[in-house]
């Protein structure tokens, strides 16, 4: 008998390029696990996203998202496609929809340039671009959602909505963020990004936060304005350590962000909240490529890679945060090397020629 912790995963590999990455990602957690030891992963494949609303007339399903609920970690490829949309013509969202309903209020995206990958900025500093944006993901603008109104055909409304409770659990995670990462050589800042001087919502979001910013005296606390953070973002990246912010202020700026760094296929993101926390890349379905190989599976592999980390953190797990860190490097490795080409970075390799490279560079180094 095995005594290795064995953590249940939920895999939702979704719709389009999402289908495409979560075979890639599956495949390299194997390999670094089968060279670590020490834990197991069980993997459940669940049904959600725009295909199985097609075919259901559901794009959750009950039984998906209670074995979700029960599972240990929930890993998403991306859901969602053009062409299918609820009756008003909305389209489909439910990976934003578990968001919610797992109060995963804190949606992580780091954002770091890999030494040999794509660089975007000319500047010899965009080298050490290595950033941790995290956008409130249950609130903000976003709590509008299908909550919008229009009058007379007149006037049209939605309403930002920033709690208490949110903004505190929000603001403690940046800030335990910043500390965990100042133990490994970082600046220990957090950067509020605002509009507090515009509107009411913001100046309290800035007040909550001022508030927690004082049980962290380690850790620097500063303030900036959504618009001047868009252009520091492209002026000066590298200066940022963590940066907290609303849930569409978020949605863009990581966007923005991502792209310093090579675009959405290099783009990792985990929401986390107290209880779940889901995995899964910055990007969406991306059905330009779909089916073509084109797609990229680093930012998906990287998000299964903070899987890893925080299964390992939350569950004292040492080898856990072994296996990510062995993930992260190989991709380093062949991305520096030259094995690692993607077609968005101007090369040629295949979802599948990524994914055995990696799984190489992990078994052979
Ligand atoms: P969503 O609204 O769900 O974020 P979207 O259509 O706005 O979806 P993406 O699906 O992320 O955005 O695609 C944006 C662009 O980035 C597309 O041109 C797509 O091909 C490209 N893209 C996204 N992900 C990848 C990837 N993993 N590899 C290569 N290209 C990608």
């Amino acid at each position: 008998m095995s005594n290795e912790i064995e953590f249940q995963i939920a895999v939702f590999p979704g719709d389009g390029i999402g289908i495409e990455v979560m075979e890639s990602a599956v495949a390299v957690l194997d390999a670094a696990r089968a060279r670590v030891g020490g834990f197991k992963l069980v993997n459940t494949e669940l049904e959600g996203g725009a295909g199985c609303y097609r075919d259901t007339g559901v794009d959750l399903p009950e039984e998906s998202l209670k074995a979700a609920e029960a599972a240990d970690a929930i890993l998403l490829g991306a859901m969602g496609l053009p062409d299918v949309r609820k009756p008003d013509g909305t389209e489909l969202a439910p990976q934003v929809d578990m968001r919610v309903h797992f109060d995963l209020y804190a949606g992580v995206r780091p954002i770091r340039t890999i030494p040999g990958g794509p660089k975007i900025l000319a500047d010899p500093r965009a080298d050490r671009i290595d950033l941790i944006l995290i956008r409130e993901s249950t609130e903000g603008l976003f709590a509008a959602r299908g909550k919008g109104v229009i009058e007379d055909d007149r006037e049209a409304r939605d309403t930002m909505v920033i709690t208490r409770p949110t903004s505190e659990k929000l603001f403690d995670f940046g800030f335990r963020l910043a500390e965990r990462r100042k133990a490994s050589g970082h600046a220990g800042k957090l950067t509020l990004v605002d509009k507090a001087n515009v509107f009411t919502s913001m100046a309290f979001f800035r007040k909550v936060f001022d508030e927690r910013a004082a049980a962290f005296p380690g850790i620097t606390a500063e303030h900036l304005y959504v618009d001047a953070c868009a252009l520091d973002l492209v002026r000066r990246p590298w200066d940022f350590d963590v940066l907290v912010t609303e849930n569409m202020y978020g949605d863009i700026l990581s966007d923005l962000a991502a792209g310093l760094v090579g675009g959405m296929g290099f783009a990792p993101s985990a929401d986390i909240g107290d209880d779940n926390a889901v995995f899964q890349p910055s990007h969406g379905t991306a059905p330009d490529i779909m089916g073509t190989g084109k797609a990229n599976p680093t930012a998906m592999i990287l998000s299964a890679a903070m899987m890893l980390d925080w299964l390992g953190h939350r569950h004292g797990v040492e080898a856990c945060e072994t296996a990510a860190a062995m993930i992260g490097r190989a991709l380093e490795t062949g991305i520096g090397d030259g094995r690692i080409r993607t077609f968005d970075a101007g090369g040629g390799n295949t979802t599948a020629e990524v994914t055995r490279a990696v799984i190489d560079i992990i078994n052979n180094g």
